[in-house]
């Protein structure tokens, strides 16, 4: 099912009434989830992720711009005849249910033309159950599971009315780290397996850019940049969505084109022959520093960090915009760690330049 969101907006009136503001939750959202794959909608907390994926989902009407499935317009539909899955992050099963009763409920509630018979709900339910990998704990109680069992619970319940879209709100905040990484893989396994158009909402990039196929960067409501996880990474728009992806984070400098160089501090890091004289912003990923001690920037080296595969330098310098410069490097490469600076030279495919007003990408030849 492909999902079509044409210049979707979202304003909320005030609570205050002291304050006149409306939110603009969401702006002028225009994008096309492709068939059969999972889009993640992705940014710090507030950006609008949530309130577009309950307009996906009918929970709450734009205020304007329209929602297509497939050829249909269902701007207008209520959430249960939209033919939606939706997992919360607290998503509250019955406790007094065994798993299998609460994977059965809603169909328990489908009336007229869709209602099942018995054995057609029993058979969906252990198809979903096997699914998602709990078919042998259809007669537990939710209380007798683990968080990452109960969530699959939750799934499953998500999926067994056969929905032409899922929609993921956060489903993994709940869970310890390691059970996060392994749901999150579930997650992509299940997907992959029912071929379901599903949209994912979080705030965690390395989750987002792990699993989806495509990824919607939003700040304040407004798309960012759209595109496929690692294309997005390597080439960022602008300035918000170059510090929001990566970890660890790009290191930022203010620095200077001069003449076709760019200047930060008086070092002259790269050639930049076809941009204009001006102040602007440096970006610099931590994996685009070659350790060269005659190379043509140098940072002064606070302590090396080993850890298992990566070296990592922790360093300042005096035009840095962040709190500290991490640079990985090779680990056969070796860096005496009683050095009190480090000479590098700068991977061209791993350094941005954007504009100081606008914080937008300027492009020059790789
Ligand atoms: P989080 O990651 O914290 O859940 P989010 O990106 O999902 O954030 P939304 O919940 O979509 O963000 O909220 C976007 C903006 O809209 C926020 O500024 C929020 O305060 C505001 N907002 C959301 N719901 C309402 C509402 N019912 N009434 C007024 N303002 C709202």
């Amino acid at each position: 099912m492909i999902v079509d969101l044409q210049n979707l907006t979202k304003v909320f009136p005030s609570r205050n009434k002291k304050e006149k503001e409306m939110v603009t939750a969401v702006s002028d959202f225009t994008f096309t989830i492709p068939d059969g794959k999972l889009v993640g909608l992705l940014g710090p907390s507030g950006c609008g992720k949530s309130t577009t994926l309950y307009m996906i989902c009918g929970l709450q009407k734009p205020s304007s711009g329209k929602i297509f499935f497939g050829d249909n317009d269902v701007t207008q539909l209520p959430p249960e005849s939209r033919g939606v899955g939706l997992v919360f992050q607290n998503y509250a099963l019955y406790p007094h249910m065994t798993v299998k009763q609460n994977i059965m409920f809603p169909l328990q509630n489908l009336k007229g033309a869709d209602k099942l018979d018995k054995d057609e709900m029993l058979k969906r339910t252990v198809e979903v159950a096997r699914i998602v990998q709990i078919d042998d704990l259809l007669e537990r109680k939710p209380n007798e599971l683990s968080g990452g069992q109960q969530q699959r619970v939750a799934i499953a319940r998500a999926l067994v009315k056969m929905p032409r879209v899922l929609l993921l709100d956060e489903p993994l905040s709940n869970l310890d780290a390691r059970l996060r990484l392994q749901t999150r893989e579930e997650i992509r396994r299940i997907q992959r397996e029912t071929g379901i158009t599903t949209v994912f909402v979080t705030h965690d990039q390395e989750e987002a850019m792990s699993i989806s196929d495509m990824i919607v960067v939003m700040k304040k409501g407004v798309v960012q940049q759209t595109g496929h996880p690692q294309d997005v990474y390597n080439s960022p728009e602008n300035l918000f969505v170059a510090k929001f992806l990566g970890t660890p984070p790009i290191n930022v400098f203010d620095a200077t084109v001069r003449s076709g160089k760019v200047y930060i501090g008086d070092e002259a890091v790269i050639d930049v022959p076809d941009v204009p004289d001006q102040e602007v912003i440096v970006g610099i990923r931590p994996e685009g520093f070659i350790v060269r001690p005659e190379g043509r920037f140098h940072c002064a080296l606070n302590g090396v960090e080993v850890m298992g595969r990566d070296v990592s330098l922790v360093m300042n310098h005096p035009a840095m915009n962040v709190p500290v410069i991490r640079a990985i490097i090779d680990a056969d490469v070796t860096v005496d760690p009683e050095a009190t600076e480090v000479g590098f030279d700068i991977k061209r495919n791993k350094i941005f330049l954007f504009e100081k007003e606008t914080e937008a990408r300027i492009f020059f030849e790789v």
